[in-house]
C-alpha cells in the first residue's frame, strides 16, 4: 500500500526525469504492477487494461510460462545476438515464423525465404523498406514507396517518413514516399459516401501511383490502427495484391499491431486470403520482451549483406519469449478466442448504448473493428478530440486503461486472454465515462498535461 504522497511524488518524478519526446500521457495515475489484464495502482486498486500497452501485451502481464523460458535462457545464454553468433532459440524462432507465414514471400512463384530479427516494429518496417529499395535499385528500379494516409509504421529512421500520421504531424518527409488514400467508411474520400465507390477510388489511386514504374514496394496495414482502427472493405487487400502483381511490386503487410491472433485469424491479411511478399511483426511477438521480425523472399532479404546490423538483434532471451508466445497462441487457439471475444464486446457495447438512447448514444458515432482490434468513434459535435481525451482520463478514474487514436477514436485492444467478466466490466466503465464526460464531469484544467496526443 502506498499513500497519496507517493502517487504525487511519482507523477512529479515523471515530469522531472522522463523525456517528453518519449511519452504521451492520458491520465495521471502511475502503475506499480500487473497481472493478466489488470494493472495495479500504488493505492492498490486494479485497473482493467483495455489497451494492453498498445497491443504489446497480447497475453497480458506476468505470464509464468513466458517467465520460465526467459529465465532458463538468461541463466544459460547463448550470446546476445544472431549477428555474429549462431544460436538455437533464434533459429527455431525463424523456422516457426516461416511455418506460421507459409503464404508469405512467394509472390507468383515458389521462392526461398528468410527471417530478420530486430527489436521493435519500427526497425522491422524501416529495414524491410530499405531492403526493398536496395533490391529494386540493384535491378535498375526506383526507390519510391507506396504507403497510406494516416498509417503508422514506426517512430524513427526511415520508418518515420513512411508513417502518414507522423508526416501529417510534421515529421520530416521522405520525397520518395507517396501516400495513398485508405478506404474509410465513416469519412470517405468520395462525395457519394458509398463504400463501393470509395474502394474503387482508392484502388484507382494506388494503380495510378504504381504506373510511375519507379516503385520499390508498397506497405499497408491490413487494419489501419493508429489512424483510427479503420477496417477496409473486402476487396481492398486483394485489389492491392493484383496491382502489386501487375507491376511486380513487393507488397509488405505490417502486422505489428494487429497481427498474431488479435484480428480473429493468425494474420490480419488472411481475412482476404492474400499472399503478401513480406510481413513484419513486433509488439505482441515477444509477450513482454522487445523483439520484431521480418519474413520475406531471399532475393530481397539477402540483397544487402550486413546492412542492418543491430548488436542485440536476434537476442536469444527475447527469442525464447517469442517461442513460448507462439506455442501458447497456437495451443490455446487465441485467434479464435480473440474473434469470439471481439464480437461479444461489440455486441455488449451496442446493447448498453441502445439502453441509454438519446443521452450518450449520439456521442458514439461508430463501434467497429475485427476480433480484439475494436474501437468506438466519439464525437460530441463540438471538440471531438478534447472529448476523447476526457473520456480516457475519466475511464482511468473509474478503473479502466484505454487510449484514443485517429483524433477521437477509443482503441479497444485488450489482451487476447482477457476474461468475459473483465470485458463486461470494462465496457460498462467506458460507457459510464462517456456519459460522465458528456455531463461535464471533467474540466479542461483537470486534464492539463494528461490530455493524450
Ligand atoms: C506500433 C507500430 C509500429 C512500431 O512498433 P514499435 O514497437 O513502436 O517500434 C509499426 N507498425 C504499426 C502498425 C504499429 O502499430
Amino acid at each position: 500500500m502506498v499513500d497519496d504522497d507517493t502517487v504525487e511524488q511519482l507523477c512529479g518524478l515523471d515530469k522531472e526525469v522522463i523525456a517528453a519526446a518519449g511519452k504521451v500521457r492520458f491520465f495521471n495515475r502511475p502503475v506499480v504492477g500487473g497481472k493478466g489484464s489488470e494493472l495495479y495502482t500504488p493505492e492498490g486498486s486494479a485497473l482493467i487494461d483495455f489497451s494492453s500497452t498498445w497491443t504489446a501485451a497480447g497475453l497480458g502481464y506476468g505470464d509464468p510460462r513466458i517467465a520460465e523460458n526467459v529465465h532458463k535462457t538468461l541463466l544459460n545464454c547463448p550470446g546476445l545476438g544472431i549477428g555474429s553468433l549462431i544460436s538455437a532459440p533464434c533459429l527455431e524462432l525463424a523456422k516457426r515464423l516461416l511455418d506460421l507465414t507459409d503464404t508469405v514471400g512467394y509472390g507468383k512463384k515458389e521462392c526461398e525465404r528468410r527471417v530478420y530479427l530486430g527489436h521493435s516494429g519500427s526497425d522491422a518496417n524501416d529495414i524491410a523498406m530499405r531492403l526493398c529499395r536496395a533490391a529494386s535499385e540493384r535491378k535498375g528500379g526506383g526507390r519510391r514507396v507506396l504507403a497510406f494516409e494516416h498509417s503508422y509504421h514506426g517512430g524513427f529512421g526511415e520508418a518515420l517518413g513512411l508513417s502518414g500520421v507522423q508526416v501529417e504531424g510534421g515529421a520530416r518527409e521522405d520525397r520518395c514516399v507517396t501516400f495513398l488514400p485508405y478506404p474509410n467508411r465513416t469519412n470517405p474520400h468520395v462525395s457519394s459516401g458509398n463504400i463501393e465507390d470509395e474502394l474503387d477510388f482508392c484502388l484507382k489511386e494506388a494503380r495510378r501511383a504504381a504506373l510511375g514504374n519507379d516503385v520499390a514496394c508498397l506497405i499497408v496495414e491490413p487494419i489501419l490502427s493508429d489512424g483510427g482502427m479503420i477496417v477496409p472493405p473486402d476487396g481492398f487487400l486483394s485489389g492491392l495484391r493484383s496491382i502489386c502483381d501487375e507491376f511486380d511490386i513487393p507488397m509488405i503487410c505490417d502486422e505489428v499491431k494487429v497481427g498474431l491472433g488479435r484480428p480473429g485469424t493468425t494474420h490480419a491479411y488472411q481475412h482476404e486470403g492474400i499472399r503478401p511478399d513480406i510481413v513484419t511483426f513486433g509488439k505482441t511477438l515477444g509477450a513482454g520482451l522487445p523483439i520484431s521480425a521480418i519474413v520475406g523472399p531471399a532475393s530481397i532479404m539477402d540483397c544487402a549483406p550486413g546492412s542492418a546490423l543491430l548488436t542485440m538483434g536476434g537476442n536469444p532471451v527475447c527469442a525464447s519469449a517469442a517461442l513460448s508466445f507462439l506455442d501458447i497462441l497456437q495451443r490455446e487457439d487465441l485467434a479464435r478466442q480473440a474473434g469470439e471475444k471481439g464480437d461479444y464486446l461489440e455486441k455488449r457495447l451496442r446493447r448498453i448504448l441502445s439502453k441509454r438512447e438519446g443521452r450518450i448514444s449520439r456521442h458514439v458515432v461508430d463501434v467497429r473493428g475485427r476480433g480484439l482490434a475494436r474501437a468506438m468513434e466519439l464525437d460530441d459535435g463540438k471538440s471531438p478530440e478534447r472529448f476523447a481525451e476526457k473520456v480516457c482520463y475519466r475511464a482511468n478514474q473509474l478503473g479502466v486503461v484505454v487510449y484514443y487514436v485517429g483524433g477521437h477514436v477509443l482503441e479497444l485492444t485488450p489482451a487476447l486472454t482477457i476474461s468475459y467478466e473483465q470485458l463486461d466490466d470494462g465496457a460498462d466503465v467506458i460507457v459510464q465515462a462517456i456519459e460522465d464526460v458528456a455531463n461535464g464531469a471533467i474540466d479542461d484544467d483537470e486534464i492539463c498535461g494528461f490530455g493524450g496526443w
